[in-house]
């Protein structure tokens, strides 16, 4: 956050100022979103797995590459907060921030969850989004953000003290405990930055600190993933309910979420291809 200015602005500051911004990453050279292909397969798809996520707690789930998966609204407004890995290596995990400077603030339709370094690839693709109406509100807020990180006990201690256990992080801790069989204080290093599905959120417009608001989602709604790679989901079904107030409390009304997991009937072994870790040689100029 910028406080008042102790410096004097300089005489050209204005020329500065108005310089035109460029994107960072432009994605023109990144393989494009194939939406013939994803109508077609998402056209005749079999469910063949769902597991629910209470309240205020997480759970894993495994999808093959190939295969589709929904994060579905049940019962009320929830926001959910999701974790993916490479089923078989469990270092190769979701990277937000990078999947932000590619895809901006907020994904939706056509965007990647994209892997962390050295993988870096699309660990899964957005494939069908009913939040697409919400688009940008008055606020500049939107849906499915990739700028918050996950609600956890540390920020919580520092804010408002006493220990809060049942923050999305440590929800995604004990769920990898299970998963991995491995102790809390390890577990806990395998829990990243997520990707807050169906919170809503943006930056004030005057302090630029991020903000959330009620989220719109309602029963039903869902966000679906056709996965790239074989993964390991966790999903935490966060202690904010729909973030419309407080999180890392008792306080919110909070509701399950759904995970559904997906065959598509449709042969597509011709026009897909599950991505390769990035190809780069990692030698760093040494
Ligand atoms: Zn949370």
């Amino acid at each position: 956050m910028k406080h008042s200015p102790e410096n004097p602005a300089p005489e050209d500051a204005e020329y500065r100022k108005k310089i035109e911004p460029v994107v960072c990453y432009p994605t023109d050279n990144l393989p494009g979103y194939d939406r013939e292909f994803f109508s077609l397969a998402r056209e005749h798809l079999a469910k063949v797995d769902e597991v629910v996520v209470p309240p205020r707690d997480a759970r894993t789930f495994h999808v093959k590459a190939g295969q589709f998966f929904r994060i579905v609204s049940i019962e009320g407004p929830q926001v959910g907060d999701l974790n993916l890995f490479n089923a078989h290596n469990l270092s190769e995990r979701f990277y937000s921030g990078k999947t932000r400077a590619l895809h901006g603030t907020h994904v939706s339709t056509g965007d990647s969850l994209w892997s962390s370094f050295p993988y870096m690839r699309p660990m899964a693709t957005v494939t069908h989004d009913t939040l697409d109406w919400y688009g940008w509100d008055e606020f500049g807020g939107s849906v499915h953000d990739v700028i918050g990180t996950r609600c956890d006990p540390y920020t919580n201690s520092v804010l408002d003290g006493g220990d809060y256990h049942y923050c999305c992080h440590s929800n995604l801790t004990r769920a990898m405990v299970s998963e991995t069989g491995q102790q809390a204080h390890d577990a806990e290093f395998l829990v990243h930055d997520v990707l807050n599905v169906f919170m809503c959120t943006g930056f004030m417009p005057d302090t630029k600190q991020y903000f959330m608001k009620s989220s719109p989602v309602r029963p039903g709604d869902f966000i679906e993933f056709f996965a790239q790679i074989d993964l390991i989901g966790a999903l935490s079904a966060c202690p904010g309910g729909d973030c419309g107030a407080k999180h890392s409390s008792e306080e919110a009304q909070c509701h399950p979420l759904k995970v559904e997991i997906f065959n598509s009937e449709m042969d597509y072994a011709d026009r897909w291809q599950s991505p390769e870790p990035s190809s780069y040689s990692r030698t760093h100029g040494l």
